[in-house]
C-alpha cells in the first residue's frame, strides 16, 4: 500500500498566531491559572514563539531600540527553519540534482544517476538547516535580544510565565505558529504521515500519494518524482492547475533497484 502523506500543514482556523496586548491565553482564563513565581523580569516586548514571526518582530523590535524577550519552547526559527521551508528546499535542490543527472546529456555532460542515498540526502539537508541556525542565534544574540528557552504560558494580559520565571511586557507578542492538520478519520501514523514526518523519511517508497495538490503538496510530490517514486496528488478543488489527479511513469532511469527494493512497502 502507498504512503499517504497529509501535505496540507495548516488550517486557518487553527492558525494560533495573533498580536495582542489585552487578551489572555484561553487556558488561562478557562483554568484561572495562579502561579508560583520566583523571579520578574520587564521588557517592552515580550514575545511567545521563536519561529519567523516570533524572530522577525524581536529583531526589528531590538533594532529600533526596544528591550525584547522571545520565549522559545523548541528550536529558534520554528516551523519555517526545521520543518518546514528550509528543509524542503534542501530536498528539492537534492532533487534537482537528480533529475540534472538524468538530464545531463542534453548538456553534453556525461554523467548517470546511479541511486538516492537519503541518508546522504539528509545529511545534507540537515547541515543547511543547521547552518541557517546557528546563524539565527548569533543574530538574536547580537542583537541582544534576552532568548528564553521552555514552553512559555500568558498569566495575565502582560505577563508569560517559564518555568516560574515571569516575563512582562509593556507589549506581549504570541506568534505561537501552527501545526499540521488531519481529515477525520484520518490518524497520523505509518504509512499516513504529514510533512513533517515526510521530511525525515530514510527512504524513497515506491509510491506515494499525496493528499493536497497546494504549493506544500507539490513540493512534496516534485522531489519524490524525482527521486524515482510514482506519485498521485489528490486536490480537491475543482477548475484550476491545482485539481489535477496524476500518475506519472517512473523514469527509465529511476534510483537503482537496491534503493527501489529498500523503499518498497511490505
Ligand atoms: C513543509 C512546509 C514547507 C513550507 N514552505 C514554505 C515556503 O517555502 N515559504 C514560506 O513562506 N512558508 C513556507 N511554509 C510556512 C512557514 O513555515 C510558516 O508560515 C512559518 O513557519 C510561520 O511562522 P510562525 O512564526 O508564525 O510559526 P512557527 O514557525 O510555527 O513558529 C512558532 C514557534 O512557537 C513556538 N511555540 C509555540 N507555543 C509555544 C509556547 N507556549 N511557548 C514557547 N514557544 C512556543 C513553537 O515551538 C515554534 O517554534 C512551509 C511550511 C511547511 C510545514
Amino acid at each position: 500500500m502507498a504512503p499517504v502523506i497529509r501535505a496540507t500543514p495548516t488550517d486557518a482556523a487553527e492558525t494560533r498566531r495573533a498580536v495582542t496586548t489585552t487578551g489572555l491565553d484561553p487556558i488561562v482564563a478557562r483554568e484561572g491559572a495562579t502561579l508560583m513565581t520566583d523571579s520578574t523580569d520587564t521588557f517592552d516586548i515580550v514575545i511567545l514563539g521563536g519561529g519567523s514571526g516570533g524572530y522577525a518582530c524581536a529583531l526589528r523590535a531590538a533594532q529600533l531600540g526596544l528591550s525584547v524577550a522571545l520565549v522559545e519552547k523548541d528550536k529558534l526559527g520554528g516551523t519555517c527553519l526545521h520543518r518546514g521551508c528550509v528543509p524542503t528546499k534542501a530536498l528539492l535542490h537534492a532533487a534537482e540534482v537528480a533529475d540534472s543527472a538524468r538530464e545531463s546529456e542534453k548538456f553534453g555532460v556525461k554523467a548517470t544517476l546511479e541511486g538516492i542515498d537519503m541518508a546522504g540526502v539528509h545529511t545534507y539537508k540537515d547541515g543547511v538547516v543547521a547552518r541557517l541556525h546557528k546563524g539565527l542565534q548569533g543574530l538574536v544574540k547580537a542583537a541582544k535580544v534576552t532568548y528564553v528557552e521552555g514552553l512559555g504560558r500568558v498569566v495575565a494580559r502582560d505577563t508569560v510565565e517559564v518555568d516560574g520565571r515571569r516575563l512582562t511586557g509593556k507589549n506581549l507578542v504570541i506568534a505561537t505558529g501552527s501545526y499540521a492538520k488531519s481529515l477525520p478519520g484520518l490518524e497520523i501514523a505509518g504509512r499516513i504521515m504529514t510533512s513533517e514526518q515526510a521530511l525525515l523519511l530514510d527512504e524513497v517508497p515506491a509510491r506515494v500519494v499525496v493528499l493536497g495538490g497546494g504549493v506544500i503538496g507539490s513540493e512534496f510530490a516534485s522531489v519524490y518524482r524525482s527521486f524515482g517514486a510514482e506519485v498521485t496528488i489528490v486536490e480537491a478543488l475543482p477548475g484550476s492547475s491545482r485539481s489535477r489527479t496524476r500518475r506519472s511513469p517512473r523514469p527509465s532511469n529511476a534510483p537503482s533497484r537496491s534503493a527501489r527494493s529498500a523503499s518498497r512497502p511490505a
